[in-house]
Order: structure tokens, then sequence, then C-alpha cells
């Protein structure tokens, strides 16, 4: 059989731990025995990222925007205890936020659904897509520890001298603040990255902040939408008959508890960080949850939700078997693959990706799962399996 040809090679960012071991397995077992596979790979593993200085992560950024499609593995965001676990350097920041920051994208995460696992949410009969604002807030801060009574401000200083203050607070003993941003070109593109998206899957689009409480800050996102959806939108949203709605992030929250689905929920950064994991858990589990970031200019980049699964990665370390869910994962390959075929018109690498989805969901669905997946689905027979075995009964499908 002669292997499906690609033009222009993908990013491939690796990453660590569990999910590092997981996708060299996807690329062995389904991927390369039927794609004459074309990637320029950039390690993105802790311990290359220190070795770099962190320098690896901005180049693959870097080429990503030159290539257009990126598939990225986990990777450990580290903290203090990596710092001593790996005797980094530094405490290097979020890789996803740095590279989030470089391209100003939107992150769209949606539930891979399959028949037998029924979300915990009863009334949920069609998919909710999280649209996560990925750039700025918390993600892009700077904090400060206060160490005893001061006094803290905000100071806001323009090339002509100006200068905008604002009290934080008088402090009368020790405590923290935080300074973040955004911008009104990052909103912009987050809104109408939404309005787009929506109207491309044709589906009610909502958007929810606290500006009652924010009434500069987030007020300005419920602006930004409102403006743009009124001037380039609305009158497309009537005739794809889908609609707009806006209201606080709590009152959205029990919405979506209600809701039938089959909604685009769009989140400032952190909701998005927080909602995607509670959408991925009440849908089965955290490696069922797709996640693309698409930045304005058109650039795509596929991962997982999940993290690096670490307490896995621990057994296997120990020789365990571990049956580790490989589905996000594959699905951030066959989400690029099918983006690439599409860029390059390779209408045979598209069908792949999409058989590739196919055989994976079948495999699930005729009883052969990874442990994750024991409890929530409802199937005749079970048959557990490890990651690697798993893997190999979707490439028997395929
Ligand atoms: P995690 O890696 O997502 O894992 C949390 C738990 O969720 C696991 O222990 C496991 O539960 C379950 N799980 C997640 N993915 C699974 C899969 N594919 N198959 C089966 N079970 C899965 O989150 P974490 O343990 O909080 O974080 C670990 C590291 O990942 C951290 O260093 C963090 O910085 C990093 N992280 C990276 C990203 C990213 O790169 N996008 C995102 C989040 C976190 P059981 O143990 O009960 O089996
Ligand atoms: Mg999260």
């Amino acid at each position: 059989m002669s292997k499906i040809q690609m033009k222009t090679p993908l990013v491939e960012m690796d990453g660590d731990e569990m999910t590092r071991i997981v996708w060299q397995q996807i690329k062995d077992i389904v991927i390369t025995p039927f794609v004459d596979l074309k990637t320029e790979y950039f390690d993105l593993g802790l311990v290359n990222r220190d070795a770099t200085n962190d320098q690896v992560t901005i180049d693959s950024a870097n080429r990503t925007k030159e290539l257009g499609v990126a598939v990225k593995c986990a990777t450990i965001t580290p903290n203090a205890q990596r710092v001593e676990e790996y005797n980094l350097k530094q405490m290097w920041k979020s890789p996803n936020g740095t590279i989030r920051a470089m391209l100003d994208g939107t992150v769209f995460r949606a539930p891979i659904l399959v028949n037998g696992i029924k979300p915990f949410v009863s009334c949920w009969k069609k998919p909710i897509t999280i649209a996560r604002h990925a750039y700025g807030d918390v993600y892009k801060n700077s904090e400060l520890r206060v160490d005893g009574a001061a006094k803290a401000e905000l100071v806001v200083t323009y090339p002509d001298g100006r200068v905008d203050r604002k009290v934080i607070q008088e402090f009368d003993g020790a405590g923290v603040i935080q300074g973040m941003h955004n911008t009104d070109k990052s909103i912009e593109a987050f809104a109408r990255a939404c309005f787009t998206y929506a109207l491309d899957i044709k589906q009610d689009l909502w958007f929810a902040t606290k500006d009652t409480i924010s009434k500069t800050y987030d007020h300005r996102f419920k602006d930004i939408f409102a403006e743009i959806y009124e001037a380039e939108f609305k009158s497309k949203f009537e005739a794809a008959g889908i609609e707009y709605f806006y209201t606080l992030i709590d009152d959205v929250v029990a919405r979506i508890m209600r809701s039938e689905g089959g909604i685009l929920w769009a989140c400032k950064n952190y909701d998005g960080d927080v909602m995607s994991d509670m959408l991925a858990s009440a849908c089965g589990s955290l490696a069922m949850m797709t996640s693309v970031l698409v930045s304005p200019s058109g650039v795509y980049e596929y991962e997982a939700a999940h993290g690096t699964v670490t307490r896995h990665y621990y057994k296997y370390l120990k020789g365990e078997s571990t049956s580790t869910n490989p589905m996000a994962t594959l699905f951030a390959w066959t989400g690029a693959l099918r983006k690439r075929g599409q860029m390059d018109e390779l209408p045979d690498l598209v069908d792949f990706a999409d058989r590739l989805e196919k055989a994976s969901i079948d495999t699930i669905e005729s009883g052969t799962i990874t442990g994750d997946l024991k409890n929530l689905i409802n199937v005749p027979e079970k048959n557990v399996v490890n990651t690697e075995d798993f893997l190999k009964a979707i490439a028997a499908k395929l």
C-alpha cells in the first residue's frame, strides 16, 4: 500500500510525561503506517525548554505563524515543585500561555461524543462548544506581594507624559496585588472569531462576563461584542436563524445546566479554562475533549485539553501498564492533518483524518476502551485495554 503524501509539514510540538509517550505511540501505530508524515519537530519537553531558555517555545510559535498548522502535545507548566524535580534554571512560563499570546487566538473546545456515554447533565442532547479567549487577563498578569502597610496604585503613563492613576488599596498590613490587561484589538479578534465560528457551525452564540462588578474591564468586552455584532453579523445571524445572547457569567452557568446544548459558549480566558474542564468531565472524561487555537490570521494549533497525566506517568516509570486515553491527542493529530489537507488541497489526507476519527469512535462504541471510560460507558461488553492495545485496535479497524 502506498502511503498518503503531504506537501507542507506540520509544526510538531512534543511535550512531557505520559502524553509524550502516547504522542510517539499515536505516530507509530495509527499515523506513519498510513501517511508519509512530514513535520518540523520542536521539542517543548521541559528538559529542552530549560536547556534553550524557553527559546524553543518561541521558535515553534513563530514557525506556526509561517506554516499555518501546528499540533501540540501537553506540556508541564512548572511550579515550585517542578523547579526542584527538574532542577530548572527558572520557573518557565506556561508554553500554552506563550503560544496563545504570540498567536493571539481563540481556543475552541468541544467534547468528542460517542454512543454509550451519556453526559452527566441529562438535558444535554447536543455538544456544547466553548470558545476561550486565549489572550491576556490573569494569564499575562503582573503580581506583587505587599509585605507591609503600603499604598498600591494603578499607573498608566502615555507617551505625551499624561498620567492616569487610581488607588487599588491602602494596605495596613501585608497582602497581594495583581495587574492585568487586555487590548481592544484582541477582544475584537475574539468577538469576530466567535461570530464567524457560530455561523460556521450554525449554533447560537452565548457570551457572558461580570460587567456588573467589573464596570470598566468586563464592560469593555460586552460593548465590543455588541458593537461588532450590530455592525457586521446581525443580519447574517438572522439569515442563518441563530441568535447572539449576552448575560452575566453566573447566569450563563445556570442556563447552560438547563439547556439542550448545541451552543457556542464564548468565555473570557479564565472562565474558558475552568468551564472547559467542567464541560469535559460532564461529558465523560477530560481525555475526550478536543481543543484548537484559531488566530485572527487563520493559523491553527491543535492540542488536547488535558495535561500530561502525571499520575499515569509515575506508574509507567515503575514499569506498570497504563491505560491512558489517547483520544484527545489523537484528535489533535487528525484535526491538524485535516486542516493541512484542506489548505494544501489533499483530499486523501482529509479523508484519512475522517477515517481515523471514525475508526477510533467505532473502537470505543464496540467496547474496546481505556480505563477512564470503564464506569462511564454503557455497552454490552467492555474490554479495558492499555493505550498501546487501544491504538492497535483502532489501526486494525482503519
Ligand atoms: P491532567 O494531566 O489533565 O490529569 C488529571 C487527571 O485527569 C489524571 O490524573 C487522570 O485521572 C485524568 N486524565 C487526564 N487526561 C487523561 C487521559 N488522557 N487518560 C486518562 N485519564 C486522564 O492534569 P494534572 O495532573 O493537573 O496536570 C499534570 C501536568 O499537566 C501539570 O504539570 C500541568 O502543568 C500540565 N498541564 C498541561 C496542559 C497543557 O499542556 N495543555 C493542560 C493542563 C495541565 P486519574 O489519575 O484519576 O486516572
Ligand atoms: Mg484548565
